[in-house]
């Protein structure tokens, strides 16, 4: 049952720990992006200090299981990597309840067309805004 994430430690080269498995499902269980701040709260019952889960989030994000979005208040968010062959990906952020979530666009074109030589683009990420199911009226 816990077999996914073990296997995806391994192939990232990470030590299979408690907590290394607990942090990944309560991220690829959230329908959005988390701060360390709902990570903690939401493995309240894991014993998990503070160091450990920053730790954690810095080896995942380091070995691109994670990425960081930064939040308007200067705050990490963090979710699941897409598939590195997904294609594009893009953020949604939620005005109202501001929850941030990852949506994969696999066919994205480059928008921008670079005016100037020796730029190259490797991601590219889009920032939409609007109200999420939950905060839709
Ligand atoms: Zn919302
Ligand atoms: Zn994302």
């Amino acid at each position: 049952m816990e077999s996914k994430y073990i296997d995806i430690l391994h192939r990232h080269d990470l030590k299979v720990t408690s907590v290394r498995i607990q942090v990944l499902k309560a991220l690829m269980d959230s329908p959005s992006a988390m701060s360390h701040q709902a990570l903690s709260t939401a493995l309240a019952d894991e014993n998990l200090d503070k160091v450990t889960l920053y730790r954690t989030l810095s080896a995942f994000t380091e070995k691109g299981i994670l990425h960081k979005i930064a939040t308007e208040d200067r705050n990490w968010l963090y979710a699941i990597s897409p598939d590195v062959d997904a294609g594009g990906h893009a953020h949604f952020v939620c005005d109202v309840c501001e929850k941030v979530f990852c949506f994969p666009v696999p066919h994205m074109v480059n928008p921008v067309a670079l005016p100037k030589p020796g730029f190259q683009v490797k991601t590219q990420e889009i920032l939409l805004h609007g109200h999420c199911p939950t905060c839709h009226e």
